[in-house]
């Protein structure tokens, strides 16, 4: 059988999502022998590849590389997952978006002005991070997703039982716990 080609992506989140995807333990184990992890946080690769049969999301959409690389991702991936509630529904970064239309310049002025300890600057003039969004996305507001794996974090349980019906080959299906608690 030919082995799943799997990656994992880390947008606006707190890398929790990948915690508990880690806290899969000896189940990593068995992934390793039956999947290849071809891009990652968690490995070193730079270029987001061709044919991924499944991408796991961490994170809402906040900036322009964000976007970008979820478009590219998009293209190139057969099936998505919004994994945790910030890639389903915006959750933590999204808070930003009750600032209303001047979100960005509240956000930043906070973060870099009223917040800094030395060398007070906009990171939009400094060119330090990428030019936020105007409005914080959840992942299916920006491209179509196949399936929602909501919890902050999803319990590794859960992780385990959608991939193990991934591998099985079988439409994943989550139901009662599964899907209200992380
Ligand atoms: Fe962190 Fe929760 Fe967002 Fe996952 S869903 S990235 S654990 S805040």
């Amino acid at each position: 059988m030919e082995r799943l080609k799997i990656a994992t992506v880390w947008f606006g989140g707190c890398a929790g999502c990948h915690m508990s995807f880690l806290d899969l333990d000896e189940f990593l184990i068995d992934l390793a022998g039956l999947v290849d992890l071809v891009y990652s946080p968690i490995i070193d690769c730079k270029e987001y590849p061709e044919n991924v049969d499944l991408c796991l999301i961490e994170g809402a959409i906040c900036n322009e590389d964000n976007l970008e690389l979820l478009h590219k991702i998009r293209a190139r991936t057969k099936v998505l997952v919004s994994f945790g509630d910030c890639a389903v529904t915006g959750n933590v970064p999204a808070m930003r978006n009750q600032l209303g239309p001047d979100n960005v310049a509240n956000v930043l002025q906070c973060a870099y002005i009223e917040h800094a300890q030395e060398n007070p600057r906009r990171p939009s003039t400094a060119g330090i991070v990428p030019a936020l969004l105007p409005r914080v996305m959840p992942v299916h507001e920006v491209v179509a997703v196949e399936y929602f794996l909501p919890g902050c974090p999803p319990a590794a349980a859960n992780i385990k039982a959608f991939l193990t019906q991934v591998l099985a080959g079988t439409t994943p299906q989550l139901s009662g716990r599964q899907i209200k608690f992380g």
